[in-house]
């Protein structure tokens, strides 16, 4: 398991690509979920023997249903131009985390069964037998790999590593070696309804604390309500918004939203969650099943519109996604996005004239913006390319008076993973969240030391999460992260008190 003890790595002043440091991350690796967590959601509950024949059918399946996978394993020229682009790479100076190494351990495999060449000269092209040890080596660096995409934002062959990570953990679950963490939530949301575990009545009572501390802050009966039949609205988002911190600050800005738009929503117990792990563990029948609760939750209220809260992989299932495996949405408002992101709901009210704000509310911050992966690299917001870059930092420009953008080969499709995306925000990987968070955390002190900046803002529960946790381990005070719509609702009049 991941070891304890490690070194934060130093903030250097301009990027510098790390020296090798060969096999420096093989010790990491996650909790291998146990039997009762793997089979609850269908999954075989351990290895059994001839696990190894069944993970090479299971490739030959994936390779069958996804052409691009098969292009992947064949099209890299190992031309190098991914090799320094991830943060893990950068962070740890692991060769592994390379993305074409990463790639590499699936493409030995693929070889040795799928090409004439491995078949028969196997030694030649470096093709290998499936054997525990490249299964507890795909296990290791599978799970080192936060699918953001951003390495294959510079292959000229466009490969996405991301893909690959997420066939090779559908074929280790579909072999019994599955990830603690992710197939633990998946089982609670399809037992609660959300990430979190938490029951309807838990819920109910926590959106009737967050009205009576919004109505004691603004004198305002500012509304959280749940399972409204006939609401314009349904809002699905992370279940951290309920609870976690910074995350609830921005479940209290979407509710002043609606409330000075004067559009009715609600939100619901059955689809209490946006987040949907699914993907990160490359499993469409689990993503399906998890986003029909959504589909079943609007149908039954009745409403006319579904707004995705601030949750870059929910955003990414949504976005991408639904309409494969949830859609048609002929029966929702056709006058509106489907699905909607609540940056593009509250971006148009203020297009619109529709919202008043005071900026010198946040007159006390210097703010940035982190760029989550998910939105920024597999998803669009808006009508038009580069929505999903411009529509938040516009909502920030319209809410506060001072915005300072991190360097450019930082944001927008060259944005750096907060190190916690994917399916690794867990403990037992703490030492790769902190080291694979290095690139953002060097870009974000310079726009601290250059300009002042004391918050960075993002749309991504899992961001808010890892960064609340990895900000202090390199001198940053953990409150610096919060989301667009925490600086909303700082900012949003809401009418006179006690109207
Ligand atoms: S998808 Fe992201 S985490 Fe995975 S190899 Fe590429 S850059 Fe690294
Ligand atoms: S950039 Fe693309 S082609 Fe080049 S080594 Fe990386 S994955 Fe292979």
């Amino acid at each position: 398991m991941a070891t304890a003890k490690f070194e934060t790595p130093k903030l250097k002043p301009y990027p510098v690509i790390p020296l090798i440091a060969e096999g420096a991350m093989a010790h990491s690796k996650p909790y291998v979920a146990s039997p009762k967590i793997q089979e609850a959601i269908g999954f075989p509950g351990e290895l059994s023997d001839g696990w190894e024949q069944r993970a090479v059918a299971k490739m030959g399946e994936l390779l069958g249903k996804y052409r691009s996978l098969r292009v992947y394993m064949d099209a890299c020229v190992h031309c190098g131009a991914c090799s320094d682009k991830c943060h893990y790479f950068l962070g740890t100076g692991d060769p592994k985390n390379m993305p074409v190494a990463r790639q590499d351990l699936m493409r030995a495999v693929y070889r040795r069964y799928f090409t004439f060449a491995g078949k028969h000269f196997p030694k030649l092209v470096g093709a290998v037998d499936m054997s525990r040890e490249v299964l507890d080596e795909w296990w290791s660096y599978y799970n080192q790999c936060s699918e953001c995409r951003r390495c294959s934002v510079f292959c000229p062959y466009g490969i996405d590593t991301a893909e690959v990570t997420m066939a090779a953990r559908e074929i280790m679950d579909s072999v019994g070696h599955g990830q603690k963490y992710a197939n633990e939530i998946i089982g609670k949301v399809h037992r609660i309804g959300n990430n979190l575990g938490i029951p309807g009545p838990a819920l109910e009572d926590t959106l009737l604390g967050l009205e009576e501390d919004t109505l004691e802050e603004t004198g305002v009966a500012v509304r959280f309500p749940l399972d409204v039949e006939g609401a314009e609205v349904l809002l699905v988002t992370p279940s951290a918004d309920f609870f976690s911190e910074p995350h609830v600050e921005s479940l209290i800005g979407y509710a002043k939203v609606f409330h000075a738009a004067g559009i009715s929503w609600t939100l619901s117990s059955k689809a209490s969650e946006a987040g949907n792990f699914g993907l990160f563990i490359g499993n469409y029948e689990q993503m399906r099943n998890i986003s029909m609760r959504v589909k079943e939750a609007a149908q039954q209220l009745g409403v006319k519109r579904i707004v995705v809260g601030e949750c870059g992989h929910a955003w990414r299932v949504a976005y991408s996604f639904w309409n494969t495996l949830i859609g048609p949405f002929d029966w929702l408002d056709a006058r509106y996005p489907v699905p909607q992101h609540i940056c593009e709901f509250t971006h148009d009210l203020i297009q619109r004239g529709a919202l008043r704000f005071d900026k010198s509310k946040n007159d006390d911050r210097i703010i940035t913006f982190h760029d989550s992966c998910n939105v920024a690299r597999a998803s669009r917001m808006g009508r038009v390319p580069g929505g999903q870059f411009v529509i938040p930092r516009e909502i920030i420009k319209a809410v506060a008076n001072r915005f300072h953008d991190m360097a450019p080969g930082t944001i927008h499709e060259s944005t750096f993973c907060c190190g916690g995306g994917g399916g690794l925000l867990t403990d037992d990987l703490l030492e790769l969240r902190v080291k694979g968070a290095l690139p953002r955390m060097e870009a974000l002190k310079h726009v601290v030391d250059d300009h002042g900046v004391n918050f960075m803002a993002t749309i991504c529960a899992i961001c808010k999460a890892q960064f609340s946790k990895v900000l202090p381990a390199y001198g940053f005070d953990m409150s610096m992260v919060g989301g667009v719509h925490q600086l909303v609702s700082k900012a949003i009049v809401l009418g006179e008190p006690n109207s």
